[in-house]
């Protein structure tokens, strides 16, 4: 099915029809099963391919090294043993206060409502968090408030991944109204990838959800190479934008996928076009199994430099790494990346 397709079906039947066998993908792509190494199958198990159509619809044909397709496809490598590369990188089992509740920050914390993405991105550092044990329930709000009301220095709830996104917008329609009583609550953060691997997930209702919300709304998407931006993700980016919604990017630095100073130029012109600003540029946080998208620190710095010299300081992204501990992100240009 083309793209022009994808347009006019609606996001719920794309999200349940995912391509989740890894042949199916490189059949679709005109590429040979022999692509996957042994030990792939295997990955995917581990961590299983879940990519729509949609996004794969904007991947060359027949082209193994396809940016998109590289952070999707299980690879062998992931199996990989590397004592730096853990299961929590982040160190998030320390920050999680309670069901659903990742607090790291002073001002604002991490509400994951649910444990599903729209995409297995093959280097996500939480890749092997354990959502079954950490979903809020209806019930559970009563004590969220609590906590919140016990902490007011919290101005802010992000919502994060799993993919908020994928919630109906009844479920999240009635997460933030809960948010919305708490006087405290001034901005909510919405972290999602599925506008980009599902544009269609930005239907009226949502927009209407996010438009009347007494919280000043922030979507941060994540999207790492212009090639996920076609027209129509464009548009539907700058539908939200124009109905004064604030919309910024995040992407993570990837081997093989983005770690060129050119295509990092080009990704944030083509943000700007939608009319979304460049946030941060993450260095690959160490989760096991993603060994094989990491670069080496003079690497990062010599195309980060090289990004510096060639966009306008707006549509620059802060470098930053995520340290476990710290009390924000760290800025790392000047600094050193290892
Ligand atoms: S949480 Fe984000 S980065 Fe991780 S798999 Fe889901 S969409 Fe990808």
């Amino acid at each position: 099915m083309t793209n022009y397709l994808y347009q006019q079906q609606n996001w719920q039947s794309q999200l349940s029809d995912l391509i989740t066998d890894p042949q199916e993908l490189l059949s679709l792509l005109q590429l040979s099963p022999e692509q996957l190494l042994s030990g792939a199958i295997l990955a995917s198990e581990q961590f299983k391919l879940r990519v729509p159509r949609a996004f794969v619809g904007k991947m060359k044909v027949a082209d193994p090294f396809d940016p998109l397709l590289l952070q999707v496809l299980p690879h062998h490598l992931e199996l990989e043993d590397h004592p730096e590369f853990v299961t929590d990188p982040l160190g998030e089992e320390q920050a999680n206060q309670q069901p659903g509740v990742l607090h790291k920050y002073k001002s604002r914390f991490l509400l994951t409502l649910t444990g599903a993405c729209a995409v297995h991105c093959r280097y996500c550092f939480r890749r092997h968090f354990p959502y079954q044990d950490n979903l809020p329930k209806n019930e559970d709000w009563l004590n969220i408030k609590q906590y919140i009301e016990s902490q007011p220095d919290i101005n802010e709830v992000i919502l994060s991944g799993g993919d908020p996104l994928t919630l109906t917008n009844r479920r999240l329609q009635s997460w933030i109204e809960r948010l919305e009583s708490l006087p405290q609550i001034k901005f909510l953060r919405i972290h999602s990838r599925v506008p980009i691997v599902i544009p269609n997930r930005v239907d009226e209702a949502l927009i209407s959800i996010l438009k009347n919300s007494r919280l000043r709304i922030i979507l941060v998407v994540h999207s790492n190479h212009a090639s996920e931006l076609d027209d129509f993700t464009c548009r539907t980016l700058n539908t939200l934008v124009k109905h004064q919604i604030t919309v910024l990017n995040q992407a993570v630095l990837l081997r093989g996928v983005n770690d060129s100073a050119q295509v990092l130029v080009d990704l944030s012109y083509r943000l700007f076009d939608a009319g979304v600003m460049p946030y941060y540029l993450h260095v690959l946080d160490k989760v096991k199994g993603a060994h094989h998208f990491d670069l080496m620190p003079q690497d990062i710095d010599l195309i980060y430099k090289e990004v510096l010299a060639n966009l306008p300081g707006y549509l620059v992204p802060k470098l930053v790494r995520e340290i476990a501990g710290e009390k924000n992100k760290t800025p790392l240009f000047g600094v050193s990346t290892a």
